[in-house]
């Protein structure tokens, strides 16, 4: 007896540190979001150079346009990646030179669902006067302007953000938008007016 009890506490001991770990291991996974990826939506190579960075700041944008639920994400990031990489002109009349990927990160459709865009390690791209090198830039569909996010998007916004700010050590005030470094409507007041709350949840 006085063998097997040291035994079992011992056991007992090592079960509960396995369960602990386990469900360590669970939260862990389910602070990365699902993320649609590059490989799944049939990203074509990226075009060039890219230039390496490290995250220092999450920057949120809107696609500008009206939503499109009757694309798939999968044709969106298409799209988005073939107009990215040829020279093109903006809606504004621009010139736009072909960049190297699509210039954000990650993309949250209408249907809320996320999409990896360029690779994070490397920085962004703009057609504004800021230096997107730093930033983890995430953009949601729409023209938030006039539209309003739903639901879906906004879910999978704080979702997003939450685990970028904790993988990169970002501090809420670092969470921003695209107006808050350049001239420009984007993010659009209705995705802006969340970002209080989007602070907040990431504190
Ligand atoms: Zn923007």
């Amino acid at each position: 007896m006085r063998r097997t009890k040291p035994f079992i506490l011992i056991n007992s001991f090592l079960l509960m540190v396995f369960a602990a770990g386990c469900l360590c291991g669970e939260a862990a996974a389910q602070q990365r979001p699902e993320i649609v990826s590059r490989k799944q939506w049939e990203a074509k190579l990226p075009v060039g150079k890219g230039k390496k960075h490290k995250i220092k700041y999450i920057t949120i944008h809107h696609t500008g346009v009206k939503q499109r639920p009757d694309l798939t994400l999968e044709q969106k990031l298409r799209n988005l990646q073939a107009f990215s990489q040829r020279d093109d002109k903006l809606s504004t009349g621009k010139f736009k030179p072909a960049w190297f990927d699509v210039p954000y990160h990650y993309y949250i459709g209408v249907d809320g669902r996320i999409a990896e865009g360029r690779q994070i390690k490397y920085a962004g791209d703009t057609n504004t006067e800021y230096d997107p090198t730093g930033h983890a830039l995430v953009v949601v569909e729409g023209s938030f302007g006039s539209e309003e996010p739903n639901a879906a998007q906004i879910d999978s916004l704080k979702k997003i953000v939450a685990w970028l700010a904790r993988k990169y050590k970002i501090p809420a005030e670092e969470i921003k938008g695209h107006n808050d470094y350049a001239e420009t409507g984007c993010p659009g007041k209705n995705l802006k007016d969340l970002f209080p709350e989007l602070r907040q949840s990431i504190r």
